[in-house]
Parts: structure tokens; C-alpha cells; sequence
């Protein structure tokens, strides 16, 4: 289990098991939910934001249960951001947002805005109110989460044709800008899909960070690569305020960096270091016979050492045309990378093996 009394993201796929949810033919609202979440909780680790997902396969998750996960998980910390995702059904056309009650709308217009940005239809944000009890929010992911910041999102109508189609073809886009409307949110650097952070200053001689306008905990953590926990222990910081000008060690004296050692940070996945690290995630895994994908901060796993070329991606490009080139197969090459989608972008570098 995650202890974070900062901050973490809640990724909730609604329905499963079951609890289909909305229906259209054979496509299912649990289905939708299951992939934009496990999309959204990938992309967010692959940020270096804290998260977890509340179910990752087509199992029952009911009310009772779904709550007391996400209540253990998230203590009583009102930090924490529950994102509920969802498919609406009964007649409309387009995405929106509801909000809590104890919330203002702001996280839930630039989740909106951005899916908006990605081509959906705008319908609106709004709380909506229990009928027994006005007091109170009608949605139970809402209402039993409590102190938490919790948004439930409807990414389209399943019973609309003009919207099942874009949910079959372009649900991925709307959970990317949820996720760039989360680290906007939280004030995270953002960066696409397989890229990484642009600008990234050296360390100085000395490795000492100095604190520039705009940088919080979170931010310089992503930049050099040490965990917030660790900037905070290194430089006896009892809050996570600083302040602009100040400067923050980066290590312990004399403490030694190995170069085929990475060493676990808060919020990585296998996932994310495999990515962060140019490598394939099963390379890692058998390298350091890893026996679950259950990894905890601080651990040390050796980095395999590989034969590999890179290659630019050039216009004109698909993973076939590039496949057929190295003589490889664009499955491979998708594992190599751990690619997300079959979309290349010119520049971005591919790892051949
Ligand atoms: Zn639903």
C-alpha cells in the first residue's frame, strides 16, 4: 500500500465484473472505463505522479468495496484527487464533469476543456445534489469520499452512434487530456507520451539544486531525478515549502552513485523506470529475477546492460514501414519501447534490438 500524505491521484474504473454498467450491444461501459483508467494510471506514473488504479481487470468492485480500497489507500487527506471514470447512456451528446459539493469546479473545467481540446463535445460541469438530501452529492464516488477532491467523468453516451464511435476511436486522446489537465492542475511539469522532460538543467558541481520560480517539491524531483522524500531528508526539510533562491543538496556527502544501480523512487512503476531508462520492462524484470511487479522505494535493481541501435523517426514513418526496415516485427518493436500506441511522432527515438 501507498502512504502519501501529499498527494495521489485515485484512477477509478467504473463498473466491472458483473456491473457492466451502460450498454450498447456488445459494448459495455465497464470495458470503456477499464481501458481510459488503466491508460490514465499509466501515463500519470510515467509523469512521476503518484497514483493508483482501483481495479485492473473485469472483477467486481461494488460500492462497499470500492470505497473501503480507496479509503485505505488514501487515508483522510483532502490532497488526494479521485478521478471516477464513466460512459453516460440516456440520450445527449458529448463529455462532462461532476463535481463535489465540498469542491469548486475548477479541476473539473480543465479536465472538460481538455477533452474538449481532444474533439469531444463540451455538455457542462456540475454537482449534483441527493434528492433525500441536498446536503449531500448524489454520486456515491463522490459523496463517500470525502475529504477527498473527487470528479466523476463522463467521457461520451454509449447510446449515441455519433459518440460510440469516438469512444471507440478516440478515448485515448480524452484521457490524455485528463491526465494533462491533472498535472496542470497539480502544477507537474507535462510532457507526451514518450517523450521526456524537456530542459533539464545540469546539476551543479557540487549537486546543488537552486530553487527557480515555479518549482515545487514535485517539480525538482522530476528534473534531478531524487525523490521528494529524499530532497526533503537530505536537506532536513520538515514542509514542502521553499523558497526561490534556495539551494538543495541533491545527495548525501559522499554517497556513492553507481551507474548500473537504479534505485526505486516514489511513484515509480516497473513500468516507468523501464521507459525512463531506454530499456524493455521483461529485460528488467529477468535481470534482476524479480518474482512480482510489486516493487518499494528505496530498492536497488540492477540495470542490464544491452545491444541496441536507435533509430529517428523520420516523416513519412510507421512502425511497419520501420519494422520492415530492421528486419524486426512492430510488436517488437512496441515491446522494446513499451509504447503506448502505434502513433510515432517525427524525432522520437526508437530502440531496435
Ligand atoms: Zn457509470
Amino acid at each position: 500500500m501507498i502512504n502519501n500524505d501529499d498527494f495521489l491521484v485515485v484512477v477509478d474504473a467504473g463498473h466491472g465484473g458483473v456491473d457492466s454498467g451502460a450498454v450498447n450491444g456488445n459494448n459495455l461501459e465497464k470495458d470503456f472505463t477499464l481501458r481510459v483508467s488503466k491508460y490514465i494510471y499509466d501515463r500519470l506514473k510515467e509523469l512521476g505522479i503518484p497514483a493508483v488504479i482501483t481495479r485492473t481487470t473485469d472483477k467486481d468492485l461494488p460500492k462497499n468495496e470500492r470505497i473501503n480500497l480507496i479509503n485505505q489507500i488514501s487515508k483522510k487527506n483532502p490532497n488526494v484527487i479521485v478521478l471516477s471514470n464513466h460512459i453516460n447512456a440516456g440520450g445527449g451528446e458529448g463529455a462532462e464533469v461532476v463535481y463535489g459539493l465540498r469542491n469548486n469546479d475548477r479541476l473539473a473545467n480543465m479536465i472538460l476543456n481538455n477533452i474538449g481540446d481532444a474533439g469531444q463535445v463540451k455538455r457542462k460541469v456540475y454537482q449534483r445534489r441527493l434528492p433525500e438530501n441536498p446536503n449531500k452529492d448524489y454520486y456515491y464516488i463522490i459523496r463517500e469520499t470525502d475529504p477527498r477532491q473527487s470528479v466523476l467523468i463522463e467521457y461520451g453516451f454509449i447510446d449515441n452512434n455519433k459518440d460510440l464511435n469516438k469512444l471507440k476511436n478516440n478515448l485515448l486522446d480524452y484521457a490524455e487530456g485528463v491526465v494533462k489537465a491533472v498535472a496542470n492542475y497539480m502544477n507537474i511539469p507535462y510532457f507526451n507520451p514518450g517523450q521526456t522532460l524537456p530542459n533539464i538543467p545540469e546539476k551543479t558541481e557540487d549537486d546543488v539544486y537552486v530553487v527557480q520560480k515555479g518549482d515545487t517539491l514535485w517539480s525538482i524531483s522530476r528534473k534531478t531525478g531524487v525523490s521528494v522524500e529524499q530532497l526533503k531528508q537530505i536537506n532536513n526539510l520538515t514542509s514542502n515549502t521553499i523558497s526561490i533562491g534556495q539551494q538543495l543538496k541533491l545527495k548525501k556527502e559522499g554517497e556513492p552513485i553507481e551507474d548500473n544501480i537504479y534505485v526505486v523512487q516514489k511513484g515509480d512503476s516497473l513500468w516507468a523506470i523501464a521507459r525512463k531508462l531506454g530499456i524493455n520492462v521483461n529485460d528488467l524484470i529477468n535481470y534482476n529475477n524479480l518474482t512480482s511487479t510489486t516493487i518499494s522505494i528505496g530498492q536497488q535493481l540492477q540495470i542490464p546492460q544491452t545491444n541496441q541501435e536507435y533509430y529517428t523517426v523520420q516523416r513519412g514513418d510507421t512502425l511497419y514501414s520501420i519494422a520492415r526496415r530492421f528486419n524486426t516485427t512492430v510488436d517488437k518493436i512496441i515491446e522494446d519501447n513499451n509504447l503506448l500506441s502505434s502513433m510515432l511522432s517525427i524525432g522520437q527515438q526508437l530502440i531496435i534490438r
